[in-house]
């Protein structure tokens, strides 16, 4: 990465709903981008239908600087795909290294003492001895892959656990985290861009609802009180200072005897923060943008009016119906991703709601949203 403005194509990994909101940032910049996408039907391919490749030698050679959408590749598949230019890729390689699988995730946290559920790696029959000292339940989590509360499992029993192991493939290699199971009282998140010079820009920390491990509303501002903006400010500086370079996001947990843990972090933009695009004067695409293109002009802190953001998942299976939403007090910004295909669960799009004078209720309009959607 340099730390100057960029002139040739941003390269994208991925053609999810990520990166078509990363793609609609760039675009209104003027700014020219190229994704390197499946073949398949996608959301950047619904709006952009030129700038998708499956080429990996047009994709390396047509862009200048690149970013990703998720963090299933391996460092070592990214330095495959980019070559010499991997040196490019914002997150740098170095910080995405520890967010590809969830055990580096906690060693870095444990390094740079930031609380997070007490846990233990799990990758061999040793490690599984010493876990039949914890007392259940438990949490055991897939170390690598998982997403959505996928690869997240509580264990109640030594029958609960030799199933767990099975299903996350511990018997073919796979490693595991076990955790503590918390009592969550609630969930916020929050994130920051950092480039290489060490320029910051501080997202904002928003309250996130989750409804069987999948989080189907956001809300601005946070229902908790100054001890914990203070707290997880602290923690992401930390994070900043060790040196990563990128987006990155993290989830945290309040927990029933007051602690602020950290669950865990992407190397990318995220679901909790989309209501940065409406409530906010930068949302996480256009500072993601601005970082890969100019990033001296992006501001150091980015604030959000009070908002409320609601997923929409499908609700069936086959071809995407209309959205129908319930009327409300206020003006409500549907985004659609373009997936021409819905099934139960699969995220296709999402809706922020802004009260600009802070005066409405607006978890209750977000819950009805989700309550009453149509899709
Ligand atoms: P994923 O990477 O699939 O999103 P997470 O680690 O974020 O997995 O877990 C999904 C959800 O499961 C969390 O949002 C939380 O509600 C619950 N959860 C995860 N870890 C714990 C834990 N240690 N104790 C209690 N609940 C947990």
């Amino acid at each position: 990465m340099t730390s100057g403005v960029t002139t040739g194509k941003i390269g994208i990994i991925g053609d999810g709903q990520l990166a078509l909101m990363l793609a609609e940032s760039l675009h209104h910049m003027g700014k020219e981008f190229l994704c390197l996408g499946s073949g398949t039907q996608s959301p950047v391919r619904t709006f952009f239908p030129l700038a998708v490749t499956t080429d990996q030698e047009r994709f390396r050679s047509e862009c200048s600087v690149f970013t990703l959408e998720n963090e299933f590749h391996t460092t070592a598949q990214l330095e495959d795909l980019l070559g010499p230019k991997a040196r490019f890729l914002f997150p740098d390689l170095k910080s995405y290294s520890h967010f590809a699988d969830k055990i580096s995730q906690r060693t870095l946290y444990e390094n740079l003492g930031i609380p997070s559920p007490r846990w233990m790696a799990i990758r061999n029959d040793q490690d599984l001895l010493e876990l039949k000292g914890w007392s259940f339940p438990y949490v055991i989590k897939a170390s690598q892959g998982g997403y959505d509360g996928k690869g997240v499992r509580v264990v109640g029993s030594d029958a609960e656990l030799a199933r767990v192991l099975n299903d996350f493939r511990y018997f073919q290699g796979a490693h595991l985290l076990a955790e503590e199971k918390v009592e969550i009282v609630r969930e916020v998140a929050q994130g920051f861009l950092r480039g290489p010079s060490g320029q910051i820009s501080l997202l904002p920390l928003v309250e996130t609802v989750q409804e069987n491990g999948v989080c189907n509303l956001v809300h601005y501002p946070p229902e908790v009180g100054e001890k914990v903006f203070t707290q997880i400010e602290r923690d992401l500086r930390a994070l900043a200072q060790s040196g990563l370079v990128g987006i990155f996001n993290f989830e945290f947990f309040l927990t029933a005897d007051q602690r602020v843990l950290i669950n865990e972090g992407a190397p990318r933009t995220h679901n909790s923060q989309h209501l940065t695009l409406e409530a906010s004067d930068y949302s996480q695409f256009d500072l993601l943008a601005l970082y890969l293109t100019d990033p001296a002009s992006a501001p150091a802190a980015v604030r959000a009016l009070p908002s409320v953001m609601v997923n929409i998942l499908g609700q069936s299976t086959g071809k995407t119906q209309e959205l129908k939403l319930p009327s409300l007090p206020l003006k409500a910004y549907p985004k659609l991703y373009g997936k021409e295909l819905s099934s139960p669960g699969r995220k296709m799009g999402h809706v922020t709601v802004v009260d600009a004078d802070g005066t409405h209720d607006l978890k209750s309009i977000g819950k009805k949203i989700l309550k009453e959607y149509q899709l």
